[in-house]
C-alpha cells in the first residue's frame, strides 16, 4: 500500500483579484518541484510555517498538469490488478470538485473524465492488442455519505431508501453495500452520460435533504474487469469528492448542522487517520472505524492512494488551511519552521503527541 499526499493551490477567482495571497508553494532546493506549502503564522505574520508534501502544485497549474503527475502513472497498475484511490481534501471552495470533476470545456476537465478517458483508451488497445482474446470491461457505481448513510448516485431519487443503503462484511474481508447499483459503460460518451444525469441527481437530493453538495462525500467507483479465457482479473478506482473541512463547530448551530458536522468531522478525522497510518507503514490502520473508509477497505490492499489537498490562497481562509494542512501534511513529523526567511529547518517536536492530529492542530490554533 502507497499513499501520496500532494497540495494544490487554486487561482484567484475573479471577484478575488484584490484579495491577499498568504498561501505558496516553495521547493527545499530551487533546482526541484515544489513540495512544501508555506503559510504565516496567524499570531506572528513575521513567522511563517512550512509544511513538505509529496508535490505541491501552485496556482497555473493546469487540469491536464495534475492529472499527468498524479493520475496517468496509475493507469499501468489499475489495469495490472492494483486498486487506485483519489481524494480530494479541503475547506469548501477550495477547487476539490473543480480538481475531481472540473469544467465542462476539454482543458477544463477535471481528474475524473480524464481517467475514464484513459482507462477506455488503454482497455481498448489491450483488446485489440490480444486480438480479441482478453476482453475489457467497465462498470460504474457512484454513490454519497451522508451523516453516515449511503445513497446510490445512480438511482432515481424516488427510489432511494431515506434511511441509505447496508453495508456488509464478506467472507473475503471486503465491505460492500449492499443493493448498489453498477452500469457497465462502453466509452467515454456511455459515461458522461450517466455521471451528469447522476450529478444532478446529487444536487437535487440535496436540496431536498436540506444539504449542500459540500456536507457529503461524493464516491465514483470504476470497476475494470479483465477476461482471458477463464481468468478473471479486477480491479477498482475509486475518485473521492469529500466532504469540506472547514471548522464545522464555527459555521452553525441548528440542529441537523450538528449532525451533519458529527459525521463530517468524525469520517475525516478517521480519513486522516489512516493516511497517517498507511504513510507509516503501520499494520493496524483503523479503516474500521467510519462507513467511507470501510467501504474502501483503506489500506486493506496492495492498492495506491493520492490525497489532493486542494487550498485557497486567501487570508479568509487562514485558520482553516492551517487546519487542513495540520491533518493532510504526512509531514506532521518533518514539520519544518522558518522564521523571516533565514533558511533554518529544523525537527519540530510534536507538540501534545497524545492528542490526535486534529485535536492537536486545533489546540494549536487556540
Ligand atoms: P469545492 O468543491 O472545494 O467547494 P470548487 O471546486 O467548487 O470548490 O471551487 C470553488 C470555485 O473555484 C469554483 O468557482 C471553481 O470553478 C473555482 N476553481 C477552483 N479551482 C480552480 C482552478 N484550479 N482553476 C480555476 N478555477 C478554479
Ligand atoms: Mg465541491
Amino acid at each position: 500500500m502507497s499513499v501520496r499526499v500532494v497540495a494544490r493551490i487554486r487561482p484567484l477567482l475573479e471577484n478575488e483579484l484584490d484579495k491577499d495571497v498568504i498561501v505558496r508553494g516553495d521547493s527545499v532546493d530551487p533546482s526541484k518541484p515544489n513540495t512544501i506549502v508555506k503559510i504565516p503564522n496567524p499570531k506572528n505574520e513575521a513567522e511563517e510555517f512550512s509544511f513538505a508534501f509529496n508535490g505541491v502544485y501552485d496556482m497555473s497549474t493546469s487540469q491536464e498538469t495534475l492529472f499527468t503527475s498524479e493520475v496517468a502513472p496509475y493507469l499501468k497498475p489499475l489495469f495490472q490488478g492494483i486498486d487506485v484511490t483519489l481524494f480530494a481534501y479541503g475547506v469548501t471552495g477550495t477547487g476539490k470538485t473543480h480538481t475531481m470533476r472540473g469544467g465542462l470545456k476539454l482543458a477544463e476537465r477535471g481528474v475524473i473524465p480524464r481517467l475514464l478517458s484513459g482507462v477506455f483508451r488503454r482497455g481498448k488497445k489491450i483488446m485489440k492488442d490480444s486480438q480479441g482474446e482478453t476482453t475489457v470491461q467497465v462498470a460504474l457505481s457512484y454513490y454519497e455519505i451522508y451523516n453516515d448513510k449511503v445513497f446510490d448516485l445512480l438511482e432515481p431519487l424516488d427510489k432511494r431508501t431515506p434511511t441509505g443503503l447496508p453495508l456488509r462484511a464478506e467472507a473475503s474481508g471486503r465491505t460492500v453495500v449492499v443493493g448498489l447499483s453498477e452500469r457497465s459503460c462502453e466509452d467515454l460518451k456511455d459515461f458522461e452520460k450517466l455521471y451528469i444525469e447522476a450529478n444532478n441527481n446529487r444536487i437535487t437530493a440535496s436540496t431536498k435533504l436540506n444539504a449542500h453538495s459540500s456536507r457529503s462525500h461524493a464516491i465514483l467507483r470504476v470497476k475494470l474487469t479483465q477476461t482471458t479465457g477463464n481468468m478473471v482479473q479486477e480491479s477498482t478506482a475509486s475518485a473521492i469528492d469529500l466532504a469540506g473541512s472547514e471548522d464545522n463547530r464555527r459555521t452553525d448551530n441548528g440542529k441537523e448542522r450538528l449532525v451533519e458536522s458529527a459525521a463530517i468531522n468524525k469520517s475525516l478525522f478517521v480519513l486522516s487517520q489512516c493516511i497517517d497510518a498507511i504513510s507509516r507503514g503501520d499494520k493496524r490502520i483503523p479503516y474500521r472505524e467510519s462507513k467511507m473508509t470501510r467501504i474502501l477497505s483503506l489500506g486493506q490492499n496492495k492498492g495506491i492512494t493520492v490525497m489532493i489537498l486542494n487550498l485557497a490562497p486567501l487570508r479568509s481562509y487562514h485558520l482553516d488551511t492551517l487546519s487542513s494542512l495540520n491533518v493532510s501534511s504526512r509531514a506532521k513529523r518533518i514539520e519544518v519552521r522558518e522564521i523571516e526567511n533565514e533558511v533554518v529547518f529544523k525537527q519540530v517536536p510534536r507538540a501534545n503527541s497524545n492528542l490526535s492530529g486534529l485535536a492537536a492542530s486545533r489546540q494549536a490554533l487556540r
